[in-house]
This record gives C-alpha cells, sequence and structure tokens, in this order.
C-alpha cells in the first residue's frame, strides 16, 4: 500500500490539471489516469465477453468476471456470484424494487423509506406502491437532521417489507447508524436496502458484518467511469429474485415453450454488458486498494472541516453539515442560493447548487435549496481558500447597499 501524498494524488487526475476548483464529488468523482488508460486500452483493443471463444475474447471475459471479485473483496460478499452489474445506483435500486420486492408485495404492504433519501431511493418505491396498492411510510429525520432508531420502531409493523435507508446523505454527509437500524429491522423481519452510493469511497464497508440485505453503489463516485453499478444481494435474497429483463445470455435453453434461466447473477444480466465499464471500474479498485485510504479520508475530512469553520464566520450562513463528513451544504438567510451560485461561478469553482435529488429532504430541513460543496481526497487547501473567496465576494456583492 502506497502512502498517502496529498500532493502525489492529487496529481494522477487529468481534470485537476490547469488548478481546477473541484468540489463537486458528491455528484461524480473524477477519473485517475490509470482507469482512463484502462478503459481507453479496452477499446483499442475490443472483443466481446462470454460470447466468443477466440483467445482475447476468453482472456477479457475473465478480467471482466475477476472484477466481480475485486468488488467482492470491497465489501466483503461471501462471493462474486453475489454481484450483478447494473447501470449505476438508480437501476440497482430499481432492480430490487422489481425483481425481488414485486412479486412478494399485496396491497396493504409496506415500505419504510427514511426522509434522507436521494430520490433514486425513494421514486422506485413509490412507484412500486403505485403499482401494487402497497405503501411507502416516511421515517423522518430528527431536528438535528438524523435518524434515530426509537423512532424507526413504532413504523415496523406486521405489513412492513422492506427498509430502504442511506449510508450517508447526498446534502449532509449524515452516516445513520446502519448496524442498529438493521439489527432493529431484522427483529422485526424486515429486509433492508443500503443505498451505498456516497458512502462507498468514504468508509470501509462490510456487508456481512452488517447483515446487508441488499447493499449498491456507483463506479463514478468511486474514482471510476460512468454507467456501471452494482447491487449486492444476500444468498436468500438472491435466490428469491426474479428477472424482469430477458435477453441474450440469461439462458442455458430457450425454445417457443418456455427457458431455462442461467444462475445468478448472469441471469439479471441480459444483453451485451458494459465492458468498458467493468473494466474501468476494476482499474478504479485497483487504484483504491492500493493507496492508505484511512490517511485520504482523513485529509478529505479535514479539508471539509477547515471550510466549515471558514464559512461558519459569514453572516447569515447556515450549514448542514455532519461533523467528520465530506459534505457540506450551506444556504444565507434572505438570499437565493441561485443568485450566489451564479456570481460563485464567475470564481470558477465547481460547486452544486440546488435540491440534490432530495427533495422529501429539504422540506423537512425547511429550505428550498441549498449550495453543496462536497470533497475528495484530491482536493487540497488551495481548493478550501477558493470557495471560501468565492463564497464570500458573491455574499458581499448580495449584501452591499447601493
Ligand atoms: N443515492 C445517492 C445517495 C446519490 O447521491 C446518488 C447520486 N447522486 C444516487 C443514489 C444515484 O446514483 P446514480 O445516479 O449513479 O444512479
Amino acid at each position: 500500500m502506497r502512502k498517502f501524498s496529498p500532493e502525489g494524488f492529487r496529481h494522477q487526475f487529468p481534470a485537476l490539471r490547469e488548478s481546477k476548483c473541484y468540489l463537486d464529488s458528491a455528484a461524480t468523482s473524477l477519473c485517475p489516469q490509470t482507469v482512463i488508460d484502462a478503459t481507453h486500452q479496452f477499446y483499442q483493443t475490443g472483443g466481446s465477453v462470454h460470447r466468443s471463444h477466440y483467445l482475447q475474447a476468453k482472456q477479457l471475459t475473465e478480467r471482466y468476471e475477476a472484477c466481480r471479485q475485486q468488488v467482492a473483496e470491497l465489501i466483503n460478499a461471501p462471493q462474486a456470484e453475489q454481484i450483478i452489474w447494473t447501470r449505476g445506483s438508480t437501476e440497482s435500486i430499481n432492480l430490487v424494487a422489481q425483481s425481488w420486492l414485486q412479486p412478494l408485495l399485496h396491497p396493504g404492504d409496506e415500505i419504510i423509506v427514511s426522509e434522507l433519501e436521494h430520490h433514486a431511493n425513494l421514486l422506485p418505491w413509490l412507484m412500486l406502491a403505485e403499482k401494487t396498492g402497497a405503501k411507502v411510510v416516511r421515517w423522518p429525520i430528527t431536528a438535528h437532521g438524523e435518524l434515530a432508531v426509537d423512532d424507526l420502531a413504532p413504523l415496523l409493523t406486521p405489513r412492513t417489507r422492506l427498509l430502504a435507508v442511506t449510508q450517508m446523505s447526498n446534502v449532509t454527509g449524515y452516516r445513520p447508524p446502519l448496524a442498529a437500524i438493521i439489527h432493529q429491522a431484522h427483529k422485526a423481519g424486515v429486509a433492508v436496502v443500503i443505498d451505498g452510493a456516497q458512502g462507498i469511497v468514504h468508509q470501509p464497508t462490510d456487508v456481512q458484518q452488517l447483515d446487508a440485505d441488499f447493499y449498491l453503489f456507483s463506479a463514478h463516485k468511486l474514482y471510476g467511469p460512468t454507467g456501471i453499478g452494482i447491487l449486492y444481494a444476500r444468498s436468500d435474497r438472491l435466490a428469491q429474485m426474479r428477472p424482469v429483463q430477458g435477453g441474450g445470455k440469461m439462458i442455458t435453453h430457450v425454445d417457443f415453450n418456455g427457458y431455462r434461466l442461467q444462475q445468478a447473477p448472469w441471469c439479471f444480466e441480459p444483453g451485451t454488458p458494459n465492458t468498458a465499464g467493468v473494466i474501468g471500474l476494476s482499474s478504479a479498485l485497483d487504484f483504491h486498494r492500493a493507496i492508505d485510504w484511512q490517511a485520504a479520508e482523513a485529509w478529505t475530512c479535514q479539508l471539509a472541516e477547515h471550510a466549515v469553520k471558514q464559512l461558519a464566520q459569514l453572516p447569515g450562513i447556515k450549514l448542514f453539515h455532519a461533523p467528520g463528513s465530506p459534505i457540506i451544504s450551506f444556504v444565507f438567510e434572505q438570499l437565493h442560493s441561485h443568485d450566489l451560485f451564479s456570481l460563485i461561478n464567475e470564481y470558477n469553482v465547481a460547486l452544486r447548487v440546488g435540491q440534490h435529488c432530495a427533495q422529501p429532504l429539504m422540506q423537512a430541513l425547511g429550505v428550498s435549496g441549498t449550495l453543496r460543496a462536497s470533497f475528495a481526497a484530491y482536493n487540497a487547501y488551495d481548493d478550501v481558500e477558493q470557495l471560501v473567496r468565492a463564497v464570500t465576494s458573491a455574499y458581499q456583492l448580495l449584501t452591499e447597499e447601493e
């Protein structure tokens, strides 16, 4: 494992040359050169997986399948066959909804969804409820923007089938107490789907220790390419899943009378897959494994805390930030976030403004939207200075008297 050096780490990201201030890693992280090279090399060589038997195709298939094992090691899944490729977190959650829950659901059944969730972990459940007559039950946050396990207990009823909760809020960086939540849900016989889209890159994840029923993430928030994600399913849940899409390479036999499915995960992956995405993810996982992640994370959070300290001094600012997290959302009393954003934009700081695909959370926090700065290990103190300078100037411009 290489020692973490902020300078050396940052240097590996071509997008950061010309001292760009990128503070939007919660939306998507940048790719290191090695990931870009691996994807490029795949397209230069080409080839098809699981279809052809010439040497190059066989080697490519082996590499492609070996990435499942890399993912299994990352999250400590018992078997590589419990890793299903998807297009990303959104598709993974939709797959759980349609492939696992839908066949088990009856009118009047309940799905608990926390108020912290990204729309990707709310809409699939609302749409499923609409289709089946089931009900989505809101698990409200506390006044501190957290999830209290004590508030969960009364929501769990004999009709509850599933609890959907995030590993880390994409708005505040808050991490719910997953172990206690899962324990409580399992005591009531309720399965838990964990949205790891934000959490995966910032903390070690052990799906066996958590006893997660389902866990998912997208490669593009883990220094990998877009368009590829994973769904992990516990073996008993995987056995209950039914494919919802049909196509090539998912069956062992088909005729006009019927078909026999391939075993999991391949029966959930019909059609030519995103081979370039898997090769890129594999490279991103090599990259991830080669650095001292604890040191990288400590650096990331140190930067975020420094930014919080400086921003907090601005009059009228309201911060939404869980201490020790890489994400900071903020608003200013009397000022519209979009007005601030258009001025900040002139300073070339890549921030995000809006509702962050979390409208129910915005309502619960009592804001119409926020500005959001999200940090990654490739950021530097200069980025914090640039952010604070830009926000301060924008604030002054909007509040100075004529
Ligand atoms: N959940 C959370 C917490 C997220 O932050 C995101 C992405 N912003 C998603 C789910 C959806 O991920 P994707 O767009 O890669 O499917």
